[in-house]
């Protein structure tokens, strides 16, 4: 099991001493404290000797991403201090002249060999390159890189399964949203320690994850999460982040911001780093049933997949989506027999809305900005028609807005003319962020009864959290969640 090493930024020794108690009491392996962070360097370090645990002190300069802005000997100095002081660990940049006097003059002391690149990942060949270089002078080569991509991702696995043939020890970290994979799969990485905050919001590098919260998915985790472009906006982890808790399984749920030319990358990164699924959102669920190695007949009736389980080797296909309409319809007590619905939209979750709406007897007709997608969306499903503008004034009972008009982070206003709007009709808008869209205040102007996103959110979360870990959380906990919780 990978060590958990708390990385503690405090503007003096007394709050750092206090800190480090604390995290030793709540379960770290080893601590590192960031004296570059401090707004002083201290002069007495004797305060550390009380806390009895493995100590990492670090003086990163500001060219290598630090805080620390003086000469090296007065680095050469602190850390000979540090080292009288109880720290068993220097943390040194690569290529910092303080290696070269590390026998003479810091007593031989255990070094971790640093390399930092706070813009990009360099190639596997070169970290390796690297890495084979610190461990000859018999440190402990660490590299921390910003993931931009899953090609970062697959580059990172392929140095930890190079590097192993050495059979020495080495810390593979990547920073940003991306990177918390690799805090969070150490273990595969075969790191010797990975890094955490004391407590969330306390986080000394981009993508680190709390104390706590490292602990919890210290053994065998189950990680899950959103692969989408954007997912910024997405409340997915909180609603899993609460079921876990509920069901008391370790797991986590993580934000993958994947672009289109990078998803195919992906696919493997969730063979590689040991994912159990992930959720699929816009711009991707027609386009990745292709990249999967079977599609299940939820995928295949509504033509998009939503929520990928990862059985064995092999990558599969559900849509949990159809669920959730299924849901909202249901607790709002509307049967779609025999009714008309307008679709507005005609991606993957307009596939979702039509698979149900066609399923349960409704005759559909589907109004996109690009006509010939909402004509090629039809030729899949029964009592469906794809129709122009100048079929908007036939009259629906239920309208569905499935396009991202309305969304936090696209552009507002309505897909559809405001006369659409009828009294009696059932408009559901499927966006959820803000709750009241343009969309649902017009349909309500007009004396419409109306749904959000939320109940369909909330159940094909609800049905993708069972896929992949057998247990159904309950609407209450993670509906609750979706409400207090932010992005
Ligand atoms: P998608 O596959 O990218 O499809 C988007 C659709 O919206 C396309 O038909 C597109 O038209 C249309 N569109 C995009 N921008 C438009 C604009 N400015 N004006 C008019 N039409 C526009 O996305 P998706 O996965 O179907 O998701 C669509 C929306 O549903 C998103 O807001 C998403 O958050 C929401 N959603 C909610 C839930 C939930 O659980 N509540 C589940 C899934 C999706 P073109 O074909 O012309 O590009």
């Amino acid at each position: 099991m990978t060590k958990i090493c708390v990385s503690i930024k405090e503007p003096s020794v007394e709050a750092a001493v206090h800190a480090a108690l604390e995290a030793k009491a709540k379960g770290a392996d080893l601590i590192e404290v960031r004296f570059d962070l401090m707004p002083e360097l201290p002069s007495d370090l004797s305060a550390f000797k009380k806390v009895e645990m493995p100590k990492i002190a670090t003086l990163r300069t500001k060219g290598q991403g630090g805080g620390f802005e003086g000469k090296d000997t007065v680095m050469l100095e602190f850390y000979q201090r540090a080292l009288r002081a109880g720290f068993e660990m220097l943390d040194i940049e690569m290529g910092s002249p303080l290696m070269e006097r590390r026998d003479k003059e810091l007593r031989k002391a255990g070094v971790i060999c640093s390399k930092h690149d706070f813009e990009r990942t360099p190639p596997a060949a070169a970290i390796l390159d690297l890495f084979i270089r610190a461990s000859a002078k018999d440190a402990l080569p660490k590299g921390a890189f910003t993931i931009n991509s899953s090609k970062d991702l697959l580059g990172m696995a392929e140095v930890a399964r190079m590097f192993s043939v050495t059979e020495k020890e080495s810390v593979l970290i990547g920073m940003g949203e991306l990177g918390t994979l690799t805090r969070v799969c150490a273990d595969r990485l075969g790191s010797a320690f990975t890094y955490a905050s004391l407590e969330a919001g306390m986080e000394t590098a981009q993508g680190q994850l709390d104390l706590t919260t490292m602990r919890r998915l210290a053994k065998e985790p189950v990680v899950v999460g959103i692969v989408g472009d954007p997912v910024a906006h997405s409340l997915s982890p909180v609603m899993h982040h609460a079921a876990f808790l509920e069901s008391d399984i370790p797991g986590i749920y993580l934000k993958f911001p994947v672009a289109k030319d990078d998803l195919e990358d992906f696919m493997e990164v969730a063979l590689e780093y040991g994912l159990r699924g992930f959720n699929v959102t816009i711009p991707h669920k027609e386009v990745v049933g292709r990249l999967l190695d079977r599609l299940a007949p939820s995928a295949v009736q509504a033509g998009a997949v939503n929520a990928v389980l990862v059985e064995g080797e092999e990558l599969v296909g559900h849509n949990t989506d159809v669920h959730g309409v299924e849901m909202t319809f249901k607790e709002r007590g509307i049967d779609p027999r025999g009714k008309s619905a307008l679709l507005v939209g005609a991606g993957g979750a307009a596939r979702a809305c039509c698979a149900y709406l066609s399923a349960a007897g409704a005759r559909v007709r589907v109004y996109n900005r690009t006509q010939a997608r909402a004509e090629e969306l039809c030729r899949s499903f029964r009592n469906c028609q794809a129709i122009g503008p100048e079929s908007l004034s036939e009259g629906f009972d239920i309208i569905i807005n499935s396009t991202p008009l309305g969304m936090k982070g696209f552009p507002d206003g309505l897909a559809v003319p405001e006369s659409v709007f009828r009294p009696g009709q059932f408009a559901v808008d499927l966006v959820y962020t803000p709750p009241r869209t343009p969309f649902l205040e017009a349909a309500e102007r007009a004396g419409a009864s109306t749904a959000n996103g939320e109940l369909m959110l909330v159940h094909q979360a609800i049905k993708s959290f069972e896929l992949w870990t057998g247990r159904a959380p309950s609407f209450a906990t993670m509906s609750s969640a979706l409400k207090g919780g932010s992005p």
